[in-house]
């Protein structure tokens, strides 16, 4: 129901949205850049332009994650794959293809395009960086010396560029479902001609590869030096993390695969109970809780008027009404409105209603045709299905 986040709006048709999770790590590169980074190299500035230098910086990383996911998103419309929208997380940017790409050069071309721009976005900031420098006289300088001489547009660029050419790095890397996850599938599916063995192998791949940064995280933050890494504890809790979360990412990417095949061709009516018990909005709890709640083994029902549709209530619905107040209250009090209510048609796909029951956290989805209720589609049941064919 609650999907957190923020619209920004639309570019190219494309919704764009920030998910909350974003705003912890703008925060996070802010300070870091303003307490840490600039002050580094820059001791000369004072604190406001090291503030202002990192808001600034920070706000175009962000600009510069955007166009990374923009660039797979426009080739994928170019390709023929409808693009919803663009969610900007934690680690960077999901673009929300709705289907798998129909065929191997699809993917390659679609994946490729982002790192491809990190690394232009990247050279062109260098490029930008170094022309303000103008010409310091690199003779003689350490490195330290070089950076301190720099304006402070010159350092922001150079940062950029750097933070820009080390986004296509990562992206690169062969553990699905990154980008170089994804080039790699589809070098593996245009040679097996196999979708779901290839996702598997690079899944596999990019487990293999997560963990070698968990270890390698858990060594260094023990104070082992992995080349080309000095020890140190917050370095080395980082790469651990963005290894759990690589691990997590391609168990789950593979089992999408999985899934999505075993509901390959299923339609909703197929696997949603039909003639749901239903209440009236004019029911009181007390009567909900003992005639229908602990008399089925249903969590949520359909609740009708008049032949209409008007709400569902769930066990959670319930819960928030203390027990004192259960004979004062009625269904319609607490019921999740007909308004805030998401459900699907009889003749649609089941994977994508599965998808949105996953999404939003809910147990069901209530089917509607020409504005009838004609049943509901349960998560346990098409756990049920998925279970007859393991
Ligand atoms: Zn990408």
């Amino acid at each position: 129901m609650f999907s957190g986040g923020i619209n920004l709006g639309k570019l190219f048709g494309i919704s764009i949205k920030i998910d909350w999770s974003w705003f912890f790590i703008f925060l996070l590169v802010t300070w870091q850049l303003a307490v840490g980074v600039f002050p580094s190299l820059q001791p000369e500035w004072n604190t406001i332009i090291h503030w202002l230098m990192a808001i600034l910086a920070s706000l175009m990383f962000f600009g510069s994650v955007l166009a990374h996911e923009l660039a797979h998103s426009l080739m994928a419309k170019v390709r023929g794959l409808p693009v919803r929208r663009i969610t900007l997380f934690l680690f960077g940017g999901v673009s929300n293809l709705e289907r798998e790409p129909a065929s191997p050069l699809t993917e390659f071309l679609v994946t490729i395009v982002g790192p491809i721009t990190s690394f232009v976005l990247g050279g062109l900031f260098l490029y930008i960086s170094s022309t303000l420098a103008g010409d310091i006289a690199i003779e003689g300088l350490s490195a330290t010396q070089f950076l301190a001489g720099l304006g402070p547009f010159a350092s922001l660029f150079l940062w950029l560029g750097s933070i820009n050419i080390l986004l296509a790095v990562f992206n690169l890397v062969p553990g699905f479902p990154l980008d170089g996850g994804r080039v790699l599938r589809s070098i593996l599916w245009a040679v097996t001609g196999n979708l779901k063995r290839s996702t598997r192998l690079a899944s596999m791949v990019g487990q293999g590869i997560a963990w070698v940064f968990i270890i390698a995280g858990i060594a260094m933050a023990f104070g082992f030096a992995i080349p080309p890494f000095q020890p140190s504890l917050i370095g080395g809790l980082w790469l651990a993390f963005i290894g759990w979360f690589l691990n997590m990412a391609a168990a789950q990417s593979y089992q999408q695969v999985v899934i999505r095949d075993l509901l390959e061709g299923v339609n909703v009516e197929r696997l949603m109970r039909r003639e749901p018990p239903i209440v009236s909005p004019y029911t009181e709890i007390n009567h909900l809780v003992d005639d229908f709640i602990m008399r089925t083994d249903e969590h949520a029902f359909p609740v009708v008027d008049e032949d209409r549709l008007v709400g569902i209530i769930c066990l959670d619905d319930v819960r928030k009404v203390p027990r004192s107040e259960w004979e004062h209250k009625q269904v319609g009090d607490v019921m999740t409105p007909y308004e805030r209510l998401e459900f699907v048609g009889p003749r649609e796909d089941a994977m994508e209603a599965f998808q949105r029951i996953q999404s939003r956290d809910i147990r069901q989805l209530p089917v509607i045709d020409r504005g009838e209720l004609v049943g509901l589609l349960r998560r346990r049941d098409i756990l049920k299905w998925l279970e007859l064919q393991q």
